[in-house]
Order: structure tokens, then sequence, then C-alpha cells
């Protein structure tokens, strides 16, 4: 059995008040770990643990070469074991295998993309007078609490943990206290290296945790992926000292497939969009938007391609879709289906738990199709996270500019059509923070990710990504001071 601990200050150590948590298998709800579960009094250790390395602690002021060769040093320890924590991924997320190890890939991607961003950092010198050396600076923030999910646990860390330690910040993380197994892991692996003490730590455990993070006056920036109701109360807490904050919140994301698109791909791919780790990806495309003169033929073909989708264990080799991570989610997914079936939705297929002994324990669900939905309709408007697409028809591209732009989200909406010039409109004219064109899900280090509107605040990765976690100065010098004689003289 696995057991997890808390990492402050340089040392493995249990939580003050001794807290665990089971950590439950979503495939069979049976107990596979148990995760230490830290209160508020573990999180004010840490924080006065990152708070003392950011100020007398030689972290700061390491060189960027330094800082550069930790993160590579960093990628190639999740190389290294990146089939454990693959492994380790799947068992507490319930996604499939080759999900996970794509995840891996990525991660160790992060932290050599922001490696050789940090080797590349120097200050600019600005135009002055002769006398006078004016540079801008990029500096630390200095203590960052780093919030994260239970979608995509290692993923959404190193998102955040990569630019933060590349910058020269202190960190502590606290991961889902549903998901903390490959943040733990990743942390056994950065101890083997020599960092100095409390310029990293782990606290495991749920809200109040994070709450400190988001209150204490000793840390200076708050980056934070999840909900929006938990994300509202970091934003207000932030208030106290002001503190930096990044938002990644939720999302509703229209895929608007126009009657000019490669059907056979753009049906294939609004599978991909909607069940993607059993739709558990604030990205999710899980608001069809189809023209009227191919809707009917969409539906159908997805409605033939839906029983086919293989549900099981994340492990099996032959499976296409795992299950949700928790009962909650489970039970919330279900609620918002029959909401949407009273509302007038048509039931295509799915909205229950799966037939067949092995789905009776654990978090199933069949991949759902709600066919012939409305914007007004509730279904249509919030997140629902979980395996289930709602269908709706449109006729015009402004009719559709107008009802997908209709939401307080902005995180990604996708287009199918093969008119580049309405790709084009559409890409520059739909509010989100990613626009695919003929594609879905594809994400890059070098591209900036983040969400207009309620879908969150700041960027991630990219350049912006590493900038987030810096402050800017203006160093001036004068070399040969004067006196001015303005006053007085
Ligand atoms: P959540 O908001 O319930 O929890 C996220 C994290 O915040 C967890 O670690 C949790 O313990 C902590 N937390 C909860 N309440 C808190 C509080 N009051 N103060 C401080 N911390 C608190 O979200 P979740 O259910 O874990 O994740 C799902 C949500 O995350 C979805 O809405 C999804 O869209 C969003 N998400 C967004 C992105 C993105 O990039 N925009 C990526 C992944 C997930």
């Amino acid at each position: 059995m696995i057991q997890t601990q808390l990492y402050i200050d340089g040392q493995w150590q249990s939580p003050l008040a001794g807290g665990t948590r089971a950590i439950l298998s979503p495939a069979d709800e049976t107990v596979i770990a148990q995760a230490a579960e830290g209160t508020r009094d573990d999180a004010r250790r840490a924080i006065a643990a990152a708070r003392k390395a950011f100020d007398q602690g030689p972290w700061r002021n390491s060189t960027i070469r330094e800082r550069a060769k930790l993160l590579n040093k960093i990628a190639e320890l999740i190389d290294r074991d990146a089939e454990n924590l693959a492994r380790l991924e799947s068992l507490n997320t319930g996604k499939t295998i080759t999900e996970s190890r794509t995840d891996m890939g990525d991660i160790a991607a992060t932290f050599r993309y922001f490696a050789g961003l940090v080797a590349s950092e120097s200050g600019a010198v600005n135009e002055a007078p002769h006398h006078v050396i004016s540079r801008t600076l990029r500096e630390p923030v200095g203590v960052c609490g780093l919030i994260t999910p239970w979608n995509y646990p290692l993923l959404q860390a190193a998102w955040k943990i990569a630019p933060a330690l590349g910058a020269g910040n202190t960190v502590i993380i606290k991961p889902s206290n549903l998901t903390p197994l490959t943040t733990h892991r990743f942390t056994e692996l950065l101890s083997e290296l020599d960092l100095p003490a409390g310029v990293f730590n782990l606290v495991t455990g749920g809200a109040e945790v994070g709450a400190e993070l988001a209150e204490s006056h000793d840390v200076d920036l708050v980056s934070f992926t999840g909900g929006a109701f938990a994300g509202e109360s970091i934003m207000k807490a932030a208030t106290g000292n002001f503190k930096r904050i990044g938002l990644e919140l939720g999302g509703k994301n229209p895929n608007i497939v126009f009657a000019d698109a490669d059907l056979d791909t753009a049906v294939d791919y609004a599978l991909n969009a909607a069940f993607f780790h059993a739709g558990q990806v604030c990205s999710a495309g899980s608001r069809l938007m189809v023209q009227d003169s191919i809707y009917d033929e969409f539906i159908a073909r997805l409605a033939e391609r839906l029983p086919r989708i293989v549900i099981g264990n994340g492990f099996h080799a032959e499976t296409q879709m795992g299950p949700v991570q928790s009962a909650q989610q489970h039970e919330k997914i279900l609620k918002l289906v029959q909401m949407g079936i009273a509302e007038g939705a048509r039931l295509v297929h799915g909205g229950k738990r799966p037939a067949g002994e092995i789905y009776q324990k654990g978090f199933w669900l069949e991949p759902t199709l709600l066919a012939d939905v409305s914007a007004e309709m509730k279904i249509a408007k919030e997140e629902i996270f979980g395996p289930v697409i709602t269908a709706e028809r449109f006729s015009s591209e402004e009719e559709v500019l107008r009802l997908a732009n209709d939401t307080p989200y902005g995180l990604a909406a996708a287009v199918w059509t093969k008119d580049l010039d309405k790709a084009n409109r559409m890409s520059r004219a739909l509010r989100f923070g990613t626009v695919w064109v003929n594609d879905y899900h594809p994400y890059f280090p070098e591209a900036p990710w983040g969400g207009y509107k309620a879908s969150g605040i700041g960027r991630e990765l990219a350049r912006i990504g590493l900038d987030e976690y810096t402050e800017l100065k203006h160093s001036y010098i004068n070399l040969a001071p004067k006196a001015m004689g303005w006053f007085g003289a």
C-alpha cells in the first residue's frame, strides 16, 4: 500500500494533526493509498520554510544556468520514471495508460521548454543618457502557492512548477486530495537533487490548505487550476496582501461543424474532443454545434460509433475510455443528464452506468449523447466535466458565432470547415483563449494556454507562462552624478 507524506523544508514529515485520507481507485473503489491529509498548520509550516528559503537562501540569486540545469535534470528524472509515473496517474485518475504516457512526455517537454527559456533570459538595456545605465531586470516574485486539480494532476503541476522554480521562486504545491500520488512521486524524484531546503514544499490536503496559501500574507503569488467556486474564493482571499494570482478555470467549449467540413474527420474528432479522459478536460469539446443541413446525418453517425467505444480499466490495451474520477463527479454528471432530458433534450445514447458485473463497482458512465439541445438549456451552459456531448443545431455563421460566444466561459473552441476565409473569420471572432480549426485538443508548451472571461486570469505556458512568475524592475544607475542646484542653491 502506498503511503504518502508531506515534504517541508527539505524533510519528509507527517501532518501535525496526523491526518490521512484513503485514496480510491476510480475503477473499482479499492483503497490504493493512504495519503497524508495536511491542515492549515502544515500549510503554515511550509509557507514559513518557503519564506525563509526565499528571503535568506541562495536560490533567488542562483544563476540562470543553475536554474536551467535543474529544470533539465527534472526532465531527465521524469523520463527515467515515466512508466512508473504513468501507471500511478492511471491508477489514481482512471485515465487510460496511453493518455498517462502522453502526459509524462508532455511534462518532460514542459520542463525542457522552460529550461531553454530560462537559459536565454537576460535583462534588457534601455536607451538612456551616456552617464546612465538603465536596465529592465526580471526578478522572482517570491513565495508561490500552487494549487492543482484532479484531472491532470502532474501535468498541471508541471505547468506551474517549471516556470516558478525556473524564475527563482520558492514553492509550496498543493495537489487535489483526490489525486496526490504523482505529485508525491515527483517530490520524491526532486528530493534526489540538491535543491536548498525550503525551495520546494509539498502539502497534500483539502480546501483548507489551499485557502491558507491564498490568505497568507507570506505568500506572494497563488497559481490555481480548478473550478470557478474555489477560484472566486482565492481571488477574494488574495486581496489581503494583493498577491499576484493566476487562475485557470473551467470551460464550456463549442465544437462547431459547418456543412462544408470533411464529415468523416469531423465525426471522429467530435468523439475525441468529448470523450478524451472521459470528458474530464477543461477544454473538452462537449458543446457540439452542427449546421442544419448535415445535423441529422452527423447525429446518426455519432450514434453508430458510440456503442462501439470500449469502456474499461485504463490498464487494458483495448480500453478507449476509463471511469470518471470520483463518486461526486459520477453523481453530478448523471444529474445533469437527467436535467437535460427534463429540459427537452433527446437522449441518443448513454446517460447511465454501463451494464455488466465489472461496472457495478467504480465510477463508470456510458459515453452519452444528448441531441436537439437548445442554447437556453442548462446543459448547454454549464460545464458537465464528464463523457457527455450536447448537440445543438445552427443555420448561419452569424447565428453560431452569437450562440458560441454567449457564455460566461472562454477557454477553447473549434471550427470545422474547408473554407479558409471562414476559418480565419471565426478564429478571430470567437472569444476563447484557444481556437482550433480542423483539429481538437493539441497544445504546445510554446503556445499560451488560458481563458477569456470566467475561464481564468493570466496564461500558462509560452513566454508569458514564465513572465507570470517574475517581477519587472527598472534599475537606473547614474555613473556621473552632479548636483542640480534647483532648490535654494
Ligand atoms: P476544485 O476547484 O474543486 O479544486 C481544485 C483545487 O483547489 C484542489 O486542489 C482543491 O483542493 C483546491 N481547493 C478547493 N477549494 C479551495 C479553496 N476554497 N481555496 C483554495 N483551494 C481550494 O476543482 P477540481 O474539481 O479539482 O477540478 C475541476 C475543475 O478544474 C473544472 O472546472 C475544470 O474545468 C478546471 N480545470 C481547468 C483547467 C484549465 O487549464 N483552465 C485545467 C484543468 C482543470
